[in-house]
């Protein structure tokens, strides 16, 4: 079968959760049988989100080959359970970027480079590129932004090249948009969703189907004017109410008919139904979880939920599989101190140290691990969690008071954590850390191997510093152990503590690879761990 292109825009305004949406219906299309990825296009302009504050942008996503990736890729893999790559999230700054390199190579000679068409041309090729080997049946693409948005244009221009350039019946597009609800007047409105959609049009873009975001039933009148005044087929009108849980959004959207509309637009000849058993599953566990755990979460980013959104969503996942529903409390580490910590975790049934970057809030990530260390709490470091359980040891047990990561004291007598080699000849910021999938080999007889059951395994990196190798006795001696290394260098990637019920840090991100389907042990082990199993 050849490849087919489903693009999804969004209107009227942003964070509707196109992501969410592309997600759910590759995920309908995956249990009908088919091979799917999902892809997405950000209209900014730095070249990937590796630099933005997750602030600015959310949590950055880390794929297997270390591309660092806008967070909704995250959703793609938790929703289909296949990995992404760097060639699933592509920016304008990374379709400007090659363009201009090509302008100096001389590739575009004595040719005035424009956006149409070489941008557009370059926009395509990347829309195209993972289809070109047949491994997919069907590829989404998230149009990042609203369309309107200056900025998006490039790309509705491409998509609109590619629905003429493309075989007829290999490519739609499916808009998502708001149907707000004005509580004053009790009614729902569609003018903004028909202003929406002729800007699509304006644009060249034909919508096939639209999806509407509603608070409140749309009823069939509604979708008939929606269907009428947008020029789509009646019956191609989906509504999509806000559910309980994101998990919930594929099964209201196959009830909605998406899956079908889609497959039978593509001139796909697939009447499987979805096979969305262990889905199904999965969400009748979440819904009816038999106790509550309190877990908190110690970063500096806490403000936005996004920020941390894999972490909060293993959660999810390993709360619906230990049948308990994981109540996380964010607490924001600058604001711990060595006075208030007692107070501040009071009540916690387990503590995560987040990872992060940058000196603001380490000192009370430092208290937090303390309290957890010494209370017997069971704890989860993650990356620059990790790291500071090495330095409250340190400073605490190993009786170093000076000890510290040179992130946060460049002079300091013990750095037992420290820059990498080679990230010291580095001082370009953008894509130079430690990224990606990295092997990782478990000592037998450790938490971590109880925890994996197995001596090697694969996880997702994100960083440029290290526990420091030279200390690594001093440490073992005193009881903090290092059960994971990288077979290849050495740089330790998990430490435990023994004496400990649980009490475990790791320089990877576990997060980036959990899914509802297939939890990640470690969470999993960890929510246990705050049950008392
Ligand atoms: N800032 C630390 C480093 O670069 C930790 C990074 C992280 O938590 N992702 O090593």
């Amino acid at each position: 079968m050849d490849t087919k292109y489903v693009f999804i825009t969004g209107g009227v305004v942003s964070s509707l959760g196109k992501g969410i949406i592309a997600a759910s219906l590759g995920k309908l299309l995956q249990a009908r049988g088919l091979n799917v990825t999902i892809q997405k296009f950000d209209p900014y302009i730095n070249i990937d989100p590796g630099t933005l504050n997750p602030y600015e942008h959310g949590e950055c996503f880390v794929t297997d080959d270390g591309a660092e990736t806008d967070l909704d890729l995250g959703h793609y893999e938790r929703f289909l359970g296949v990995p992404t790559s760097q060639a699933n999230n592509v920016t304008t700054g990374r379709i400007y970027h090659t363009v201009i390199t090509r302008e100096r190579e001389g590739a575009y000679l004595g040719k005035t480079v424009q956006i149409v068409p070489h941008i557009t041309d370059e926009i395509k090729r990347r829309m195209l590129l993972l289809g070109q080997d047949g491994r997919y049946d069907v590829i989404i693409t998230e149009v990042g932004g609203t369309v309107g948005d200056m900025e998006s244009q490039p790309f509705i221009e491409a998509m609109r090249q590619l629905q003429w350039e493309l075989p007829e019946g290999h490519c739609m597009c499916i808009h998502l948009t708001l149907i707000p609800y004005l509580s004053a007047a009790k009614e729902i409105k569609t003018k903004p969703t028909q202003h929406s959609v002729q800007m699509l049009q304006h644009a060249g873009v034909m919508p096939d189907i639209i999806v509407c975001r509603t608070e409140h039933p749309l009823g069939p009148d509604l979708r008939r004017k929606i269907a009428l005044f947008c020029n789509v087929k009646p019956g191609h009108v989906i509504e999509s109410q806000d559910a309980w849980s994101i998990y919930q959004v594929p099964l209201n959207m196959h009830a909605e008919h998406l899956d079908e509309l889609v497959v039978r637009q593509l001139g796909i000849e697939n009447f499987n139904a979805p096979d969305l058993e262990r889905w199904t599953r999965f969400l009748e566990n979440l819904r009816q979880p038999q106790k509550t755990v309190n877990i908190a979460l110690v970063g500096k980013y806490v403000a936005l939920q996004d920020a941390y959104k894999s972490i909060l969503e293993s959660f999810v996942h390993a709360g619906a599989a230990c049948g308990c529903k994981v109540q996380v409390k964010s607490l924001l580490s600058d604001d711990i101190t060595a006075d208030n910590v007692a107070d501040r975790l009071a009540g916690m049934d387990g503590i995560l140290v987040a990872p992060g970057f940058g000196e603001r809030g380490l000192e009370g990530k430092i208290h937090a691990v303390q309290y957890a260390r010494e209370n017997g709490i069971p704890f989860l470091g993650i990356c620059l969690g990790m790291q500071m359980c090495v330095v409250e040891f340190a400073r605490h047990v190993l009786g170093w008071a000076d000890a510290s990561s040179t992130e946060l004291d460049a002079n300091t007598p013990h750095p037992v954590i420290d820059l990498m080699e080679e990230q010291k000849k580095t001082t370009a910021k953008g894509g130079t850390m430690r990224l990606g999938a990295y092997a990782c080999h478990i000592r037998k007889g450790t938490l971590a191997y109880q925890v994996y059951g197995s001596e090697t395994i694969q996880e997702r990196h994100r960083h440029r510093y290290e526990f420091n190798g030279k200390y690594a006795q001093d440490f073992t001696k005193a009881g903090l152990v290092a059960s994971g290394v990288n077979p290849d260098t050495g740089l330790v990637e998990i430490v435990e503590l023994p004496s400990h019920p649980f009490f475990i840090g790791v320089q990877f991100h576990p997060e980036y690879k959990s899914t509802p389907e297939h939890p990640h042990p470690l969470f999993k082990a960890f929510v246990q761990a705050t049950l008392g199993i």
